[in-house]
Order: C-alpha cells, then sequence, then structure tokens
C-alpha cells in the first residue's frame, strides 16, 4: 500500500504552511492554548479571538482554501486530501479559523440544499464571512435526539418555532442557527422534523451564555419565541430533518484537526529532553520513555484514519463507518494525550494560563480539562461505538 502524497499535495502543503507562518503573530502561542481534540479551548468560540478568528478566515477564504474540498462548480478544488492537509497544518499551529459554517453546513448544503440556499449561504460561507452553530440538543435530548421538544409549526410560507436549545457551542459569536425541530408531531418519530437555517438576528431568539469547565463562554442555552423561519431556509426536505442532521454529522466528525496531536507530542517529547528530575532528564527514565512511545503509535493509527477518510472521500465514497471510527479514536486519544502530558509535567502540569511557571503556557491543565469534552459532543463515545457494533459489525440493535 502506498501513502505517499501526490506532488500537487505536497506543495500544498507547502504553500498553506508558508503561509500561516507568515500571518500569525509571532507570540500567538502564548494565547492559544487550544487543545487537539476538544472544543472548550477553541479560540474560534471566544468572543475574545473573534476580530483575528474572523480575519484568519477572510484570509483562508481569499485564498479560497476554506471551501478547498468542496465540488468545482462551488468554487472548491474536489481535493478532501487538500482540505485534510490544510486541516492538518491549521491545527498544527494552532490557526483559529473556519468552523461549522465551512466544515458542515458547507457540505451538508451542497449535499441536499435547495439551488436557493447554496446561492444565498455558500458565496458567505467559502468567503469566511458568516458563521454557524450547531442547534440540535436539547435539556432532554442529547444522545437520544428523537426526544427533541422544540417545534416548528406550518404558518403558510414560514415555520413558527418555539423551545430551546442547549450547548450551542459558538452561538453568541455566529450569525446563522442550524436547528433541527419537530414539523409533525404524530409522524413516527425519526421522520417527525426539519432542519432549518435561523438567522441569529430573527426576533423571538435569545441566546444565554453558559461557561464551560474551563472558564471559557463557548456553550449557550438559545430559546426561541414564536421565531417566524421562512420555508426556503429549510435544509432538504420537510421532515427528513434526522436523515439531514445525521449526514452533517458524518461532516462534523471527519473534521479533526490531526496536527495538534503531532504538534503535542513534539513539545512534550522535547519537554522530556529538556527537563531534569532527581538529577537526570526526563528522558532517560523509562516510564516516560514508555508513554510517550505510547503515545506516539496511537497518534500514528489516529492519522491512518484520518488519511482514509480523506482518501475515500477523494473516490467518491461516503465514509460513513470511518467517521465514527475516526472521531471515537481522535477524542478518545485528546484524553490520553492529557493523561499522559499530565504525568509527564506533574504538579506543574495543573497551572493555570498566566502562572509563569506554567510549562507550555498552562495549555496541558486546560487541556486535561478539556479533552473531557471531545468524547460527548458530537455524539459520545458510547453512542459511535453503538454505530460500529449495528451498522459495522451486523450486529443486532437493542431492543
Ligand atoms: C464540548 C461540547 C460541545 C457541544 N456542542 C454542541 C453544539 O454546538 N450543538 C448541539 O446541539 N450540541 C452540542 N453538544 C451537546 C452534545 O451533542 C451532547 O452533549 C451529546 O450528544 C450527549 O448528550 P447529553 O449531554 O444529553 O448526554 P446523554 O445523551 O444524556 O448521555 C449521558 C451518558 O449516557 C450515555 N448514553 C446515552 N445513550 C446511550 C445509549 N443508547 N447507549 C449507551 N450509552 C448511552 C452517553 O454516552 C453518556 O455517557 C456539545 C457537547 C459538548 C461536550
Amino acid at each position: 500500500m502506498d501513502f505517499a502524497f501526490t506532488k500537487e499535495e505536497l506543495d500544498f502543503r507547502r504553500e498553506i504552511e508558508a503561509f500561516v507562518k507568515e500571518v500569525l503573530p509571532p507570540d500567538w502561542d502564548e494565547w492559544a492554548v487550544y487543545w487537539p481534540g476538544s472544543y472548550g479551548t477553541m479560540p474560534q468560540l471566544e468572543a475574545e479571538f473573534q476580530e483575528i478568528s474572523r480575519r484568519f478566515s477572510r484570509m483562508l477564504g481569499e485564498k479560497g482554501w476554506l471551501g478547498i474540498g468542496w465540488p468545482k462548480e462551488y468554487g472548491g478544488q474536489g481535493s478532501a486530501m487538500k482540505a485534510a492537509i490544510s486541516g492538518d497544518v491549521l491545527s498544527y499551529y494552532r490557526f483559529p479559523a473556519g468552523g461549522v459554517a465551512t466544515t458542515i453546513a458547507g457540505p451538508t448544503l451542497i449535499l441536499v440544499g435547495s439551488e436557493e440556499l447554496k446561492k444565498e449561504f455558500l458565496p458567505g460561507i467559502a468567503s469566511g464571512e458568516i458563521g454557524f452553530w450547531l442547534g440540535y440538543s436539547e435539556p432532554n435530548a442529547g444522545s437520544d435526539l428523537v426526544s427533541l421538544k422544540t417545534t416548528a409549526v406550518d404558518d403558510g410560507d414560514a415555520f413558527i418555532v418555539n423551545g430551546q436549545k442547549i450547548w450551542s457551542s459558538g452561538a453568541h459569536v455566529t450569525e446563522y442557527g442550524w436547528v433541527i425541530a419537530k414539523t409533525d408531531m404524530d409522524a413516527p418519530a425519526h421522520k417527525s422534523a426539519t432542519l432549518m437555517i435561523i438567522p441569529n438576528d430573527t426576533p423571538g431568539v435569545t441566546i444565554k451564555p453558559i461557561i464551560n469547565i474551563c472558564g471559557n463562554h463557548s456553550f449557550n442555552e438559545v430559546f426561541f419565541d414564536d421565531v417566524r423561519v421562512p420555508k426556503r431556509y429549510v435544509v432538504g426536505e420537510v421532515n427528513k430533518g434526522f436523515y439531514n442532521v445525521m449526514l452533517a454529522l458524518q461532516f462534523e466528525r471527519m473534521s479533526v484537526g490531526s496536527g495538534g496531536f503531532r504538534r503535542v507530542l513534539e513539545e512534550l517529547v522535547r519537554f522530556a529532553r529538556e527537563t531534569e528530575r532527581d538529577g537526570r532528564p526526563l528522558s532517560e527514565d523509562p516510564r516516560v520513555r514508555k508513554a510517550l512511545a505510547a503515545i506516539a503509535v496511537e497518534i500514528e493509527v489516529f492519522l491512518t484514519f484520518y488519511w482514509q477518510s480523506a482518501w475515500m472521500q477523494d473516490r467518491g465514497q461516503v465514509p460513513e463507518l470511518e467517521a465514527s471510527a475516526l472521531k471515537l479514536v481522535f477524542t478518545e486519544l485528546s484524553v490520553k494525550l492529557a493523561d499522559t502530558a499530565m504525568d509527564l509535567l506533574g504538579p506543574f502540569g495543573l497551572l493555570d494560563k498566566g502562572s509563569k511557571r506554567a510549562p507550555f503556557g498552562g495549555r496541558v491543565g486546560m487541556g486535561y480539562l478539556d479533552a473531557i469534552s471531545g468524547p460527548i459532543g458530537a455524539g459520545t463515545s458510547e453512542i459511535q461505538k453503538t454505530i460500529l457494533a449495528t451498522r459495522g459489525l451486523g450486529l443486532p440493535r437493542k431492543k
């Protein structure tokens, strides 16, 4: 099996890497505490980093790199591999750009959106001008999304939406909700809901902050009180919302930044070389060597899934199970990497951002807290294992 990149792909990697190095502020690493595979410290979700992440998104948009994986007729280059290379490089440098709009809403609209919706939204997404948040979860509907209670009642040329969403990451820093709501109260659960776009500035939308475990404002509660949503904002068919959300979730589960894992490993290896404990370098301690070797192998396994899913997409295959496997592997890896880093750093690892003695600017302490978010968001690890067991291995569904 030949895993080699083409010359064009290697040239693209060099080009985007040079661009990132040129535009990132030299002290960016001191601000960006982002931990790979998790959500709570993503700069794109914090108000503090909006100016810079919007600016960088627009720069990528100008280069045509935000929608690089999209088909050519929508302004992309039709290369999932280039999109994966871009994800790898951007995450290595903790580059704050892109998000739900480019990795989830755009690709889903291309597959199931009306021509009118594509015309209205794709250019703004590809240029980095507009952002989306995901309105799936509710206080009593997470893994069991079909229990959702938000309703969208038919009112001629619009739906009237009432209800509440929760854990809505980035709703406070984006412009549009990507929302699922119940449109047929009598239909079987999985045919009862519709996916729609709801502009945040529609009368009746209220967004309230939730502070996450890392102390950042990334989540929100969003309330809908008689919100009028034009029917042209329906994504895909009415009452097919769960199918369209499943499709969007596949894109979400593949939207991984792989480079961040390599970067943290490099930093830990350097730390082990440069740090002495009890009179000898950490790098000579067999426990440290074993732990770093073990995590390095796991990162390689994850990278194999990562490149494989891009390769499959470029061959027109839908990496449905691979998306679940990838999501499972990289979010669990995020936790293991944080455990390994914390063990290596010892008590200093607990120090927070801003503390002079905190190694890596406090990234590890924060990452340790943040890492637990990955295996929960976008479908928990248990849910991914159920998908792999039933659809992958053909095991029976639990009655
Ligand atoms: C960082 C982060 C960001 C998020 N961002 C968003 C967002 O932007 N928009 C959005 O809509 N939602 C978002 N979520 C919410 C996320 O989708 C839900 O938290 C997730 O689907 C789990 O739902 P729940 O929290 O209700 O937990 P529950 O579904 O109540 O699960 C609780 C526990 O039970 C387990 N469990 C549940 N059902 C089963 C089952 N059938 N088999 C085995 N185990 C099961 C779960 O694995 C979990 O361990 C985010 C979550 C996190 C952590």
